[in-house]
């Protein structure tokens, strides 16, 4: 699934793939129940001719600039994004198209359909709990969050308070900070809660510093899987630190990997 590191590297290539300044010209999709707050034909009525100014990203969303407002894209659990020219075949999960002034299109490709347009008031998202946000920190969660019982992966997969961090990053995370993914948020210390935030803003960067060096190479597949995790996500495999078994559980239905020699409860 797209998380964090994901949608920013898509924010990335649209930018350098020269999305700005183009203008929209019509629109296509096979999934009108996707588009929130807009038809296609009132897409058109609003943004047809209108220059994107910028792309930025809000969360997991990509927030589209144009002369005339902004609308969203969410790429939900399987959406990807490429501008291509006219000519190129299509993919096959191309679900919505979005034609300029140029012969490029920007399509929306999306093997699930979970990904939606979005027009009007943006989702409430908490921009202050960005990890990839300048000065995020664990401490701004406040202590009404700090103070709970729950584990500390379920805060850290909790949407509303930590956008887009997911599944895996959430155990890399865990795993280099060497803390159990069950302890409870409150027995956690200041400098504990300072290591996780560091090591989740390290894992982010990582895998954003992979997608860097592949952008723009070879844009024939999403660019899902380019992450390196330092975690073992099989379970009774040997630990990569300490060569101890890898332990499997599952906390609010997720898979969590951990290992109990180097995240001890
Ligand atoms: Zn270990």
């Amino acid at each position: 699934m797209p998380e964090l590191p994901e949608v920013e590297n898509t924010k990335r290539y649209l930018i350098e793939s020269g999305i700005v300044g183009l203008q929209f010209e019509s629109v296509w999709t096979d999934s009108p129940t996707k588009w929130m707050g807009i038809t296609e034909e009132a897409f058109l009525s609003v943004f047809r001719d209108a220059k994107v100014v910028m792309v930025e990203r809000v969360a997991k969303y990509l927030v589209i600039q144009t002369e005339n407002g902004d609308f969203l894209l969410h790429l939900g659990m399987t959406g990807w994004l490429r501008i291509q020219n006219v000519d190129n075949p299509a993919h096959k999960f191309a679900r919505h198209v979005f034609h300029f002034n140029d012969s490029r299109e920007l399509r929306f490709m999306d093997s699930r359909k979970f990904g939606k347009i979005i027009y009007g008031e943006p989702p409430k998202v908490s921009v202050l709990c960005d990890p990839l946000a300048e000065g995020f920190a664990l401490e701004d969660l406040g202590l009404s969050v700090l103070s709970r019982k729950r584990s500390i992966k379920s805060i850290l997969m909790d949407q509303s308070l930590i956008p887009g961090l997911g599944n895996l990053y959430t155990d890399e995370s865990l795993f280099q900070a060497g803390i159990n993914p069950f302890t409870p948020i409150y027995k956690l210390s200041v400098g504990q809660l300072d290591l996780l935030t560091e090591k989740i803003k390290t894992s982010l960067i990582r895998s954003l510093d992979e997608y860097d060096l592949v952008r723009g190479v070879d844009d024939s597949e999403p660019y899902f899987s380019m992450t390196p995790w330092d975690i073992q996500r099989k379970e009774n495999d040997p630990c990569s630190k300490c060569g101890a078994l890898m332990q499997f559980s599952r906390i609010n239905a997720r898979g969590t990997y951990y290992c109990l020699e180097c995240q001890p409860m």
